[in-house]
C-alpha cells in the first residue's frame, strides 16, 4: 500500500526532532524504533546555543530550559596543579544567539519532549519494537522492511526514508554508503555520582581536566529527579575486560588520581563506550537521507554529536517541506549533503579530535604550549568569542546557510 509519507528509522533525539519538524509542516510521518522505550544510558547532555535557537523554531526550547540546567561557563583545568587555565563565558555570545549559554539535559529527556509534542499530530505514528531490516530505494517510492521481536516482518512504503538509526545504521548500510574514519584505541568510561563537585571544588557545570595519563571531565546534569547529578568521563587506555573496567575498584582508582576527595562517593551509573570518528561518504542517495549518528560520529568531548545531528534533521525537514509543497525539486537534497557533510568534517570532527588532543597531550612542553594557547584565547575578548562561536556550532550553522 502506498503511503505518501516520510519514514524515519530511529526515535533517538535526531529522529524524534526531525519527525516533529516534519509533522508541524503537515507531512505524515511513520517512525520505527527497535527499542520498547528510549534508553536512559548516559549519553548527550549538553545542548548548545545554536541548537537552542533551532529548537525554539519548533517550540521545544521552553521545555528544554524548564527541565535543564543553564551552563553559562565551562572550564579547563590542569590535573597536576588543579589550576584553571582557561574559562569560557557564553555570555560573550550575547547578540549572536537568543540563548547565550548551554543547557545540560539528558538526551532521553529531550527525546521525551519531542515525542510528547508529536502526540498532537494524528498523521504521526511511532512503531516501537520495529527494527528496520532492509530499505529498497530503487523505484519512485522507498520500501522498508521491519521486524518485530516475534520475528514478524512487514513491508512499508513512503516517499522518503531518513536514517536516524545511530552509528551502526542499517539504513546507511542498506544503501552501501561508506563510513570512513577511525576508531580510537582507548575506550571511554562514563560514571555518574551524586558527589557535588561544585561544592567541593568550585567546578562549573562543564569542565575538562587535562593530564597526560588520565584526562577526565566533570559535568552536571539534572539527574532522574532533577535534583542534580554529576558525570565523569575517563579514558580506558588498557585492554582490560569490561567487568574489570566497570568494577568499583577500577573506578575508585580513577577517583584517587583525579579527585581523591570524591573517592568514597556512591557510583550510581557506569558505562563503557568504544569511540569512533567517522563521516558517511554521502548523506543522500536518491530518496534515502541520513541524519545524526547514522551520518557522522565523533568522540563526546565538546558535546557536538547530538547537536550537529539535530541541525542535520532540521535542515532536512525544511527541505522536505519545500519539496512537499512544490516549492523546490528534489535536487535540493543534494544541497543538504553539501551543507552538512563537509562541515561535519570541518567543525565536529576537527574540534572533537582537537579537544581530545589538548586534554591528553603527553609531552610536557607540548602540553603546556597548548594550555598557554587556550589561556591566551580565553583572555583575549575577540579570540574568546571566536572560540565560543565554533564550539557552540554557531559558526558551522552560518557557514552551512551560506552554501548554495
Ligand atoms: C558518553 C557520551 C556523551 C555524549 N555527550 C554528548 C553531548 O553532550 N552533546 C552532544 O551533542 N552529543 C553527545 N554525545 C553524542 C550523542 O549521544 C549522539 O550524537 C546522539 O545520540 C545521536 O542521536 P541519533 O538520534 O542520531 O542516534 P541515537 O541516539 O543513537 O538513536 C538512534 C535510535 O535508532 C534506533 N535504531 C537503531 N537501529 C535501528 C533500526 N535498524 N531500526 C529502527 N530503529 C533503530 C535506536 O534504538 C535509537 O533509539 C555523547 C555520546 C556519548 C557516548
Amino acid at each position: 500500500m502506498l503511503h505518501d509519507r516520510v519514514i524515519i528509522a530511529g526515535a533517538g533525539p535526531v529522529g524524534s526532532i526531525t519527525a516533529l519538524a516534519l509533522s508541524q509542516q503537515g507531512i505524515p510521518v511513520t517512525q520505527f524504533d527497535t527499542e520498547r522505550e528510549t534508553p536512559t544510558a548516559h549519553r548527550a547532555a549538553t545542548t548548545h546555543s545554536s541548537t537552542l535557537d533551532l529548537l525554539d523554531s519548533i517550540g521545544m526550547t521552553p521545555a528544554v530550559l524548564a527541565q535543564g540546567l543553564k551552563a553559562q561557563f565551562f572550564q579547563y583545568r590542569y590535573r597536576e596543579t588543579n589550576e584553571v587555565f582557561a574559562e569560557f563565558d557564553f555570555a560573550r555570545l550575547a547578540g549572536e544567539t537568543n540563548h547565550p549559554y548551554a543547557v545540560q539535559l539528558e538526551q532521553h529527556k529531550t527525546v521525551a519532549i519531542a515525542q510528547d509534542m508529536l502526540r498532537a499530530f494524528p498523521d504521526f505514528v511511532l512503531h516501537r519494537e520495529h527494527r528496520v531490516t532492509a530499505v529498497d530505494n530503487s523505484t519512485d517510492q522507498v520500501r522498508v522492511v521491519t521486524e518485530t521481536p516475534d520475528g514478524t516482518q512487514r513491508d512499508w512504503t513512503g516517499r522518503y526514508v531518513i536514517g536516524c538509526d545511530g552509528g551502526r545504521s542499517t539504513v546507511r548500510k542498506s544503501q552501501g554508503i561508506e563510513f570512513p574514519g577511525f576508531t580510537w584505541e582507548e575506550r571511554f568510561m562514563i560514571v555518574a555520582t551524586l558527589f557535588d563537585f561544585e561544592k567541593a571544588d568550585n567546578y562549573r557545570y562543564r569542565n575538562y581536566i587535562a593530564d597526560p595519563e588520565q584526562w577526565c571531565s566533570v559535568f552536571k546534569i539534572p539527574g532522574p529527579d532533577g535534583a542534580g547529578m554529576w558525570r565523569n568521563l575517563f579514558p580506558v587506555t588498557d585492554d582490560a575486560p569490561e567487568e574489570v573496567v566497570t568494577s568499583d575498584d577500577w573506578i575508585r582508582a580513577r577517583y584517587d588520581y583525579c579527585f581523591p576527595y570524591a573517592r568514597s562517593t556512591a557510583i550510581v551509573h557506569r558505562n563503557l563506550y568504544t569511540v569512533h570518528q567517522r563521516v558517511a561518504s554521502s548523506f543522500r542517495k536518491g530518496r534515502v537521507m541520513l541524519a545524526g549518528d547514522s551520518a557522522h560520529i565523533n568522540n563526546p568531548l565538546g558535546g557536538m554529536g547530538m547537536n550537529s545531528g539535530i541541525a542535520d534533521g532540521l535542515n532536512l525537514a525544511e527541505k522536505i517541506g519545500k519539496v512537499w509543497r512544490g516549492e523546490a525539486d528534489e535536487s535540493i537534497f543534494d544541497r543538504y549533503d553539501r551543507q552538512r557533510r563537509p562541515l561535519a568534517q570541518k567543525y565536529v570532527q576537527a574540534q572533537s579530535i582537537q579537544n581530545k588532543e589538548t586534554l591528553q597531550a603527553k609531552d610536557k612542553s607540548a602540553a603546556h604550549a597548548r594550555f598557554e594557547e587556550l589561556r591566551r584565547t580565553a583572555e583575549d575578548p575577540a579570540k574568546h568569542k571566536a572560540f565560543l562561536m565554533n564550539s557552540s556550532l554557531i559558526s558551522m550553522a552560518r557557514e552551512a546557510a551560506a552554501i548554495a
